[in-house]
């Protein structure tokens, strides 16, 4: 891998940019491999990565239906923070939020990570409660966030309206060190650095049927051919009850549409992110200006990646209520990506009933944030075939015990 710095640049400049490799091999695929791991999103990407590095298992195949990030990894709204409630997840969270704040370096790829803060606006007294359990129980897992005053709020954030026609700002909950990077180069920098460890990353490689022997994966069929494989790792985010349907066992998933928007590019305005569970929406700056925006999902199951016309409307409505001055922006573009739920709000990091089939979905409307500490997690279940501390608590058999990892009012618009 050729590394990027200010040095190769001035190189680069001097001789017409003629000397840049392809940041990843467009690979062929092979009859067989060690690893096979369907989805080239940022969960499948991480997890391809961390067995190479982690495990030295390198002989291994990301297979992408499509194009590579072109699923939830390059539809969402790039919100980072670690500020959940129950252990098992405060654990993985903050284990990929610590992994991206030096990402950048180790992929030697520019990720773009803002620790800017994150705060969670408290606008009822039950959330005022809900959020000061939340601090306390962060403090017992070493997660740093503090419960703000609205004042503080109201210092950090100049445009918010504290006092609310509705929903007045009662504090918040904040975590100075959570924020944002840029998705796509989360994908684009795994993917360059798997490639240069001699994965092959195939994309327009859709996988349409799972091979097994005695109760054993073998491989995969793909419009490309059929593919061995020893191990196979499941990491489809949306598809994962489909995919699953075609290895022979079924999840507790629900697959729906969530959405996002983003408006014209103004000048600097707001240099947090700030999420309004009650009224239902979130917003960030980007680099560009733009306000970035968060909606709901819909509340039926679907496979569409547009979203409904009547979120767009609540969601901007719910936010003109606390940021007055965006009454009067233009909204750029709406767009929407299929999201995998579980009853419970929290991943599932598992062994599957197929022999060597591991899968890694139900991160739901808030799996980007977990990429790192997700890869990490899988990659080292898939090389010693058992769930390792971090994803003990995730597995597929809590369903059946109900021991539920329970995120869904913690986790509010859940990102
Ligand atoms: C609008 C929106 C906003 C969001 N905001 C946030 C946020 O602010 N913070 C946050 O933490 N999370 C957020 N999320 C959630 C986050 O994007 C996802 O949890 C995360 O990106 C999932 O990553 P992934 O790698 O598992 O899935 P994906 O990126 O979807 O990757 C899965 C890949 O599998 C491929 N695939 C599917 N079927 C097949 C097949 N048969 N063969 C081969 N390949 C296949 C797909 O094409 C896709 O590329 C948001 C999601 C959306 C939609």
């Amino acid at each position: 891998m050729k590394r990027y710095s200010a040095f190769a640049l001035a190189r680069e400049a001097l001789r017409d940019h003629t000397g840049w490799k392809r940041a990843w091999e467009k690979a062929q695929p092979k009859a067989h491999y060690d690893v096979i791991i369907i989805g080239a999103g940022g969960h499948g990407l991480a997890t391809a990565y961390y067995l190479g590095k982690n495990h030295g298992i390198t002989n291994v195949a990301v297979l992408e239906k499509g194009w590579l990030g072109g699923g939830n990894t390059g539809r969402n709204t790039t919100i980072i923070r670690s500020n959940y409630l129950q252990d098992p997840s405060a654990a993985i969270y903050e284990k990929a939020r610590s992994l991206y704040e030096t990402l950048s370096q180790e992929l030697n790829y520019n990720i773009m990570y803002s620790p800017r803060g994150v705060m969670m606006l408290a606008q009822t007294e039950h959330e005022v409660r809900g959020y000061r359990r939340t601090a306390q129980a962060n403090a017992l897992q070493g997660v740093t966030t503090e419960f703000i005053t609205p004042q503080r709020v109201q210092e950090l954030v100049p445009i918010i309206d504290i006092s609310g026609p509705r929903y007045p700002v009662l504090g918040a909950l904040w975590q100075p060190r959570a924020g944002t990077a840029r998705h796509d180069a989360v994908a684009w920098g795994y993917a360059r650095a798997c490639s240069d460890m001699g994965m092959d990353i195939i994309q327009q490689c859709e996988v349409t049927a799972v091979r097994q022997e005695g109760g054993k994966v073998t491989g995969v069929e793909t419009t490309r051919g059929a593919i061995g494989c020893n191990r196979l790792g499941i990491v489809v985010a949306g598809h994962s009850g489909v995919m699953a349907e075609k290895a022979g066992f079924r999840l507790p998933i629900e697959s729906v549409a969530l959405q996002a928007l983003v408006s014209e590019p103004i000048k600097p305005c707001m240099d947090v992110v700030v999420m309004a569970n009650t009224v239902h929406g979130y917003m960030s700056q980007s680099d560009k200006g733009e306000m970035v925006i968060g909606g709901g999902a819909d509340g039926y199951n679907n496979y569409t990646q547009r979203g409904s016309f009547h979120h767009i409307e609540e969601t901007a409505r719910a936010l003109v209520e606390t940021f007055p001055m965006i009454s009067r922006l233009k909204m750029l573009r709406q767009w929407g990506g299929i999201v995998d739920m579980t009853g419970d709000r929290s991943p599932i990091i598992s062994p599957t009933p197929l022999a060597g089939c591991y899968i890694n979905c139900g991160w739901g409307t808030g799996g980007f944030k977990a990429i790192p500490g997700s890869g990490w997690a899988m990659a080292d279940m898939m090389a010693n075939g058992r769930p390792g501390p971090l994803c003990a608590e995730f597995g597929l058999d809590r369903f059946r015990q109900g021991r539920f990892v329970d995120e869904s009012v913690a986790a509010g618009v859940a990102h």
